[in-house]
């Protein structure tokens, strides 16, 4: 037997409002699957009713500040261990060794990608990212989960490697039919798609995962964000349309003249006809990622190509 309890955590992200953390028991362990973005979350789940000591294994389904938060108290007060998607731990082991080695990555992209100085400096400083160094830095991870691998070796408990969302994103499931997908679909909102290195076409990578997702006919979702629900084939092919639509409206961009990732981002009509120029930091490194896991796409399929000039580069379809 299997049992799932869905707990909300308040979180500080103004889109979101709460990140969805979940308790799993298998016949003979305890997990939590992923854990809010503060230390606080253990509190929390303390007075949601939950005894944080009998939690055996956290398990991570992405890298995001906004589910690895609460993993280490939990860890440090319980001995619970954290199992984690291997592309996403080395990333944090990496980037929590040397951030200004990752900043300065994403400093050179953003520049040679055509965005302006002023707003150069306002994305550096305030990338999600930098918030999440610390706990990068802090994180241990016990148990780095490639294919097949089983969280503290329960016959119960599966994964599903979905990356995507994030390089190493991870999707517990049950035997029953219930799959625990952290932020790879989301009921209310489309998930980020961004870039985590140089040339990686994350979106296609993204898509293989739900496309993956989709044959094998889960019953339940438990997402990363919000309630459970069922229908998740219906939203896998809302999210899919979503991104043809704007496959073809960054295609048509780059169609009549050839511009820099950042151009597209200012041309991209976003949600709820929010401009570049409304958004905050987050949200404008959001933006940003989404128009060049777009273009990358376009790029790897055939139908953009880059140029350069002048250290900047320039697709045109
Ligand atoms: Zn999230």
């Amino acid at each position: 037997m299997t049992e799932s309890t869905f707990y909300e955590i308040p979180i500080e992200i103004r889109a979101l409002k709460t990140a969805s953390v979940y308790v799993v028991r298998t016949d003979s362990k305890t997990f939590l699957i992923d854990s809010g973005m503060r230390p606080s979350t253990e509190k929390e789940l303390n007075e949601q009713g939950l005894d944080t000591g009998e939690i055996d294994g956290i398990i991570l389904t992405h890298l995001h500040v906004d589910h690895i938060g609460g993993a280490m108290s939990i860890k440090k007060h319980h001995g619970s261990s954290i199992v984690m998607g291997r592309k996403d731990a080395e990333l944090c082991l990496r980037i929590g060794e040397d951030p200004t080695g990752y900043l300065g990555f994403l400093e050179s992209y953003y520049r040679s990608n055509g965005v302006s100085k002023e707003v150069l400096d306002q994305l550096v400083t305030d990338h999600p990212m930098r918030m999440e160094y610390a706990r990068y830095n802090e994180l241990e991870v016990d148990q780095m989960v490639d294919d097949a691998a089983r969280p503290l070796n329960d016959p119960q408990m599966n994964l599903l490697m979905t990356p995507g969302h994030s390089p190493g994103s991870i999707s517990p499931y049950l035997g029953n039919g219930e799959i625990f997908v952290g932020d790879l679909v989301l009921r209310t909102i489309t998930p980020n798609i961004s870039f985590y290195d140089e040339s990686t076409d994350m979106l296609s990578i993204y898509l293989e995962s739900l496309a993956k997702l989709k044959m094998l006919n889960f019953s339940r979702v438990n997402p990363g964000h919000g309630a459970p629900f069922s229908d998740l084939n219906t939203r896998i092919g809302e999210i899919e349309a979503h991104h043809r639509h704007r496959l073809d409206e960054v295609l048509g961009i780059i169609g009549h003249q050839s511009a820099t990732a950042f151009q597209v981002t200012l041309q991209m009509k976003w949600s709820r006809g929010r401009t570049f120029e409304s958004m905050n930091e987050f949200e404008r490194n959001f933006a940003f990622g989404e128009a060049v896991s777009h273009i990358r796409k376009l790029t790897h399929d055939g139908l953009a190509e880059p140029h350069e000039k002048d250290g900047i580069t320039y697709f045109r379809a």
